[in-house]
């Protein structure tokens, strides 16, 4: 058997910095299992987790990575697998650890639990060889999906699912603009937007990103730019009347254009602070306009099986699948780290576990 390795947070630093090191990979305890994993993908979380977030201390040494797929090796005392999985069969990850037992957990708001957290955030994650998760973290993997597409799947479309659905309220017909189509999120928000029977307006950074925005189902694709001309072409693309939603991932350099471009009674989902955490905006447009302005942070586990069930409807023809920009050896994992804050790609970056 290969040599078990991890990679780790020892201290913050930039992105890139994680350390790798060997390690025996501990039995699961009761309730939770061992994943060798197959594949990794990054989000931005890994970024914020390796560089430190003023304010939330997090538990270091750590290993990040939230999202996996891989094979059920270990299952701890009295753990039971969700359906459709099986010891050493395969299975990727929801990434968010919740307490089950709360108030919050009991009706389906895992997320809103007083210990929730996300797996290499305030767990060891999956920039590893070897995971541990609780068995109800586990998902089976959409019909012929590769590893790379399972572990670049969960944390993103869970993200755009809560942010259109149940935060932003999408009802069919309905507009949105997509801040940084090709991100990860924003490439997921497309798909579901159009899924949903709305009409996505993308923004991105380059044409060769807007081609992909397009191949994905976007009604509209902006190249960024100047701003202000920016929300007048969204006036124009709208009829002067603005996007019913504002999917905002991106923070403080676009917030005020996210509130000057939402129509009348619209609503702003935020899940991001990519730019900036901290702006100001004119209270004026916020009331008159009558904009609702809504925090998301993942969503519930539940509605990842939600999103299962809805590709198993149309296997041949999924309405959705994860966009993977790149995939690396997971003995790269710093440079994919850089390669993902260089923002060039166009969707997710992925680790392969050799
Ligand atoms: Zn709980």
């Amino acid at each position: 058997m290969a040599e078990a390795f991890r990679f780790r947070i020892r201290e913050h630093g930039p992105a890139g910095s994680p350390v790798r090191e060997p390690f025996t990979p501990a039995a699961p305890s009761p309730g939770w299992v061992r994943l060798e994993l197959k594949a990794m993908a990054l989000n931005r979380l890994d970024l914020w987790t390796t560089q430190g977030i003023p304010g939330f201390p997090l538990p270091l040494p750590l290993t990040p990575g939230c999202d996996g797929a891989g094979v059920v090796e270990a299952m701890g005392e009295g753990s039971a697998l969700p359906p459709g999985l099986e010891l050493g069969g395969s299975a990727m990850i929801a990434p968010g650890l919740s307490c089950g037992v709360c108030p919050a957990c009991l009706r389906g708001d895992d997320m809103l639990c007083p210990t929730y957290g996300i797996l290499g955030h305030v767990h060891d994650g999956t920039a590893a060889t070897h995971v541990l998760v609780p068995a109800a973290n586990l998902l089976p993997i959409p019909g012929n999906w590769s590893f790379e597409q399972a572990a670049a799947f969960p944390l993103v479309f869970l993200t755009a699912w809560e942010m259109l659905v149940h935060k932003g309220h999408l009802r069919p017909g309905e507009t949105v603009l997509v801040w940084g189509g090709g991100s990860g999120v924003g490439s997921a928000a497309i798909q579901l937007v159009k899924a949903l029977g709305g009409s996505a307006i993308a923004v991105v950074g380059s044409e060769a990103k807007a081609m992909q925005c397009w191949d994905l189902g976007a009604e509209h694709v902006l190249v960024r730019g100047d701003l202000k001309s920016l929300a007048g072409k969204v006036r124009e693309l709208t009829g002067k009347r603005g996007v019913d939603v504002v999917f905002e991932h991106t923070g403080a350099a676009t917030w005020a254009t996210s509130l000057a471009v939402c129509a009348r009674g619209g609503r702003i989902v935020t899940c991001g602070a990519t730019t900036g955490r901290e702006t100001a905006f004119d209270l004026r447009a916020l009331f008159a306009k009558q904009i609702q302005i809504r925090g998301s942070y993942m969503g519930r586990r539940e509605h990842l099986w939600t999103l299962l069930s809805l590709l198993q409807k149309s296997p041949t023809n999924p309405p959705f699948r994860p966009v993977i920009d790149r995939i690396f050896d997971l003995a790269e994992y710093p440079e994919a780290q850089r390669h993902l804050e260089a923002g060039t790609g166009f969707g997710k970056v992925a680790c392969r576990v050799a």
